[in-house]
């Protein structure tokens, strides 16, 4: 016999709480009621994911738990904000409780690492969609905006480049995967830690979610100022490195699914990065410099190229 709607959420998505978490009553009444510290700021986001849009159809559920939050905790990173709490909307074709349990496996072992609570959702039935909306806080005009990039900030990269693009390129192409591909594309880790500790340093912060060159063009426009991106400069991993894949820097600078972040910072604060990018283990790489004007130019060796109009993924295009 198959669980209802209720059977489902009480079997997989209720669980016990810790208290003292600012979630005064979670799953289980019409609204869940939440209680941010005093004089915070909340910052919320949603994304959604479909089948086929977002991930392919044999995705593992666990993946799908993991990712569906990671996408949302990525913005809140973006923001320097802290994750509070999240609701899930699950439209699912049929109740498979072997997807539920590994989907919901997924969404927990992410949302217990961040720190970051399960309050409610919907349960309803239609084709594979995950929708998640996120709460953060941060202290009062503190959030990093894409609006204060400024001439002369230098432009920074977290973590590296292309590889969620380059395994998806080898998956849709039939070809192996390599491990660290694969698992940034399906376990991306969002940078929650490293948004906070450039609070009061970033001038602008945006998460890498549509490709490098894309984001960094929202940056550019929110804050009315120009760019020059060093292409050789570019942060690969060594499998992405080493991995011989046609058109491999165009997945780099425009393939998305990279959840890193992209920010700039003034050149007499570059220095304070060294200790956080240590202290994260994370690496923060320059990758070009703001200037007066609009547009994003390329280099190479410290050349301009000609290159391509800059695009990254648009659900929409022309
Ligand atoms: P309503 O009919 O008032 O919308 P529901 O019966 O849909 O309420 O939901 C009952 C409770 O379960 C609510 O607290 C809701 O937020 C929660 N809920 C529903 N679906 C999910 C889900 N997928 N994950 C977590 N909580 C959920
Ligand atoms: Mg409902």
């Amino acid at each position: 016999l198959s669980l209802s709607e209720f059977d489902v959420i009480a079997k997989y998505f209720s669980r016990a709480r810790a208290s003292g978490t600012g979630v005064v009553f979670g799953i289980g009444d019409d609204a869940a009621i939440i209680r941010p510290r005093n004089g915070i700021e909340l910052v919320v986001s949603a994304d959604v994911l479909n089948e086929n849009v977002h991930f392919p159809a044999n995705t593992p559920a666990r993946a799908i738990g993991h990712k569906a939050l990671a996408v949302n905790l990525s913005d809140i990173a973006a923001m320097g904000a802290e994750p509070f709490c999240f609701t899930v909307t699950l439209s699912l074709p049929t109740i498979d409780e072997a997807w539920l349990g590994d989907f919901s496996t997924g969404l927990f072992e992410i949302a217990d690492s961040y720190g970051v609570e399960l309050i409610g959702g919907d349960t309803v039935r239609g084709p594979l969609s995950v929708a998640i909306q996120i709460i953060g806080q941060v202290a009062p005009g503190m959030a990093l905006r894409r609006s204060g990039a400024r001439n002369g900030d230098k432009i920074y990269v977290s973590g590296t480049l292309g590889d969620g693009a380059a395994a998806l390129e080898l998956l849709n192409t039939g070809s192996t995967v390599p491990v660290g591909l694969q698992s940034k594309l399906d376990f991306p880790q969002p940078r929650t830690e490293l948004g906070r500790q450039l609070l009061g340093l970033a001038t602008s912060c945006i998460d890498i979610s549509d490709g490098v060159l894309a984001d960094l063009n929202h940056i550019l426009a929110a804050s009315e100022v120009s760019g020059f991106v060093d292409v050789d400069k570019l942060p690969l991993s060594d499998e992405l490195a080493q991995l011989d894949l046609p058109g491999k820097q165009g997945l780099v600078l425009a393939g998305g699914d990279d959840y890193e972040l992209c920010f700039t910072v003034p050149e007499d604060r570059v220095h304070q990065l060294e200790s956080i990018s240590r202290e994260l283990g994370c690496r923060l790489t320059c990758i070009g410099e703001i200037a007066v004007g609009s547009g994003l130019q390329l280099r190479q060796f410290g050349k301009i190229i000609a290159g391509k109009p800059v695009t990254g993924f648009d659900h929409f295009p022309d």
